[in-house]
């Protein structure tokens, strides 16, 4: 079992569990044993030290990590994190899951992951820009449009990428803003890219309620992490009338069964800096949220959220995992016994780099296009996306789910791509 014990508390290893689904689909669809070969181990791992001047002149060293998993498909493509908790299996597991996200979405991209070891909400604003251009001086090498293309994730924003496009041109000595995705739109940010991922999921758990004939107007949503992610769902499900009816964030959760208003809401994120404490709702706690009775439930914070101890509280239809990792394998073993179909965040979360995508586009030709076509292009792609995967899981993965089924299906587009670039001996599948 994938469980690793930090600061005397057990925790799901989130590299181990998604080693095994990947050896476990490699053998499932008979493709060749070379194809995990290349795939379990990331092409480039680099730490780095970044020193900061912090603002009361002390000097502080933090740890900066960059994967670069596969690049089979194009450059490497991937989120920066800032976290205390950051280890370098997590990095390692969330790029893999960059490559197969790329690969099941069919954007040219391969997969990476980048964070800094830091409690970035308490830092200044000052001392956040030193420690991310220092990351950029000490990787710049490694970075580049045509090589690896970091992005938003937990605790940075479209300021952090401007400051990384702003640093990488000085050294490159020319604008060179495609090298980050996820800016503002004054240095070539793409329009819709910040609620990309949010929207992404909202269209994949559409077309999971229509595929589970839950009547999606009137589908009850409960969201756990209020962050970039959860409340831009959040929105786009209250437009459409979907009650969100329970919504929590690193300081606990507000329920109310009628639905909540998610516009008030969202201002009294943006005034009190959490969701507790809204007016007109109870309070209950992140374990609590997990086991709310709702039609689709969202996890959109962190991995090892619904784990062997909680899955079976949960009491949703559905699980659509807008965050990374956050169901363990012994919980997805439970929920399939409880008949819950759990989207898998390779999937339901790949409307960001498929915007992403929109964006390096964008900036490589010195165009824009307007927000209804990137929105149009995202849920063309996410409906297709969802579609292909579901039918396939239905036709290939019986008495698997639909994660196994998502893995299948992008490894097997991952070892054709390998198979004509000469990386695999023997052909794609096993002899
Ligand atoms: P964010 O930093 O904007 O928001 C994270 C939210 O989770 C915050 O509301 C925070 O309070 C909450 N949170 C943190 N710890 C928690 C805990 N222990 N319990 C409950 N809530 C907690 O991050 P984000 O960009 O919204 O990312 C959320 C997830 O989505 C991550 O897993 C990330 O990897 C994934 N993701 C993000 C993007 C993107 O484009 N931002 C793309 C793909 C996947």
């Amino acid at each position: 079992m994938s469980v690793e014990v930090k600061d005397g508390k057990k925790e799901d290893n989130i590299l181990v569990a998604t080693l095994s689904m990947i050896k476990q689909a490699v053998d499932l669809a008979g493709l060749s044993l070379e194809v995990y070969e290349h795939l379990r181990t990331p092409m480039r791992f680099v730490e780095v030290a970044v020193p900061v001047e912090m603002e009361d002149g002390s000097t502080r060293v933090f740890t900066g990590y960059r994967c670069q998993h596969n690049n089979v498909f194009g450059p490497y493509k991937g989120g920066l994190r800032y976290h205390p908790d950051v280890t370098t299996d997590s990095i390692k597991a969330l790029s893999m899951w960059m490559t197969l996200k790329c690969s099941l979405v069919g954007v040219p991209f391969g997969g990476g992951k980048g964070a800094i070891v830091c409690d970035s909400q308490n830092m200044t604003h000052k001392e956040r820009e030193r420690m991310t251009r220092g990351y950029v001086r000490a990787l710049g090498s490694i970075l580049g449009p045509e090589t690896d293309i970091p992005a938003p994730d937990v605790f940075t924003d479209s300021q952090v990428m401007a400051w990384i496009a702003d640093e990488y041109s000085s050294i490159m000595r020319e604008p060179s803003f495609g090298v980050v995705t996820g800016k503002p739109l004054a240095v070539g940010g793409c329009v819709g890219r910040n609620e990309a991922t949010g929207r992404g999921c909202y269209f994949v758990a559409k077309e999971a309620a229509q595929a589970f004939k839950i009547p999606f107007e009137k589908a009850r949503i409960a969201i756990q992490g209020f962050g970039n992610v959860g409340s831009n769902a959040a929105l786009l499900f209250a437009e459409k009338g979907c009650p969100v009816i329970a919504v929590s964030d690193i300081s606990g959760g507000v329920y109310n069964k009628e639905g909540l208003d998610i516009l008030k809401l969202i201002d009294h994120v943006e005034r009190t800096g959490y969701v507790k404490g809204f007016p007109g709702a109870g309070a209950i706690s992140n374990e609590e949220l997990l086991a709310v009775e709702c039609d689709i439930l969202i996890p959109a914070a962190l991995e090892n959220q619904i784990t062997g101890k909680n899955a079976n509280d949960v009491r949703a239809k559905i699980v659509v995992e807008a965050a990374n990792g956050p169901t363990t394998p012994e919980a997805d073993q439970i929920l399939k016994e409880n008949d819950i179909l759990v989207v898998p965040d390779i999937l339901a979360n790949s409307g960001g780099v498929t915007v992403s995508y929109f964006e390096w586009v964008q900036n490589n030709y010195g165009f824009r296009w307007d927000l209804a076509t990137v929105n149009r292009r995202l849920e063309e792609k996410m409906v297709e996306a969802f579609n292909m995967v579901y039918s396939f899981y239905c036709e290939k993965c019986i008495g698997s789910d639909m994660r196994t089924g998502a893995y299948m299906y992008s490894i097997q587009r991952l070892a054709e791509a390998m198979h004509y670039r000469g990386w695999l001996r023997n052909g794609t599948h096993r002899q």
